[in-house]
């Protein structure tokens, strides 16, 4: 079977799923109009989610000045939980002091997007993007810190609007209490 006609088997599996977890949930795509189209709809999502391309994320420039600290910070973001497959509204900050290297200016928040268009959790999203950061520039430190509000959470029991944070110090930031103090201004949370 071609990649082309594999791909769109995938497609068409999914949106029988989807079709047959509606009527298992008793609504019914066959009679109600407004979900006619919802199983293609839904599948399209998620090829489109899953397949997101953030483009090119490889490349690094030397570093003129040593020990300087960049930080990216409030970059929006949204994932889905692996637990129950619903968004994660997030916001991440990503700090790190280069040596010999620096990211290009549009790397990080690509970064952060190839790793949120997955099934997630917010622990392992933190650290997946602090070890790209880590071996991509091998900086003396990585800092990551992810706010994250869970619509698994907001959405049902007692609807908590609460925020999760998590943050992943690694390096001098971790060492270094003046690097992490500088880091936590500059996002001003200090
Ligand atoms: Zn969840």
């Amino acid at each position: 079977m071609s990649v082309v006609s594999r791909d769109k088997e995938k497609q068409y599996q999914v949106e029988a799923t989807i079709h047959q977890l509606l009527r298992l949930l008793d609504f019914n795509p066959d009679f109600d109009e407004n979900l006619k189209d919802t199983p293609a709809r839904v599948a399209r999502f998620w090829k489109e989610f899953l397949e997101y391309d953030p483009g090119n994320i490889e490349v690094t420039f030397e570093s003129v000045r040593v020990d300087q600290m960049v930080v990216v910070k409030d970059i929006p973001a949204f994932s889905l939980c692996s637990h129950h497959l619903l968004p994660m509204s997030l916001t991440v900050h990503v700090g790190y002091i280069p040596v010999e290297r620096v990211l290009g200016l549009s790397k990080i928040p690509r970064i952060v997007q190839k790793y949120a268009h997955t099934l997630q959790l917010q622990e392992r999203l933190t650290a997946q993007i602090a070890t790209h950061v880590e071996e991509a520039a091998e900086p003396l430190g990585v800092a990551v810190v992810i706010q994250g509000v869970h619509s698994c959470m907001t959405m049902r029991g007692i609807r908590s609007p609460g925020e999760m944070v998590t943050s992943d110090l690694r390096g001098a930031f971790r060492e270094n209490a003046d690097a992490r103090r500088e880091f936590f201004s500059i996002l001003g949370k200090s």
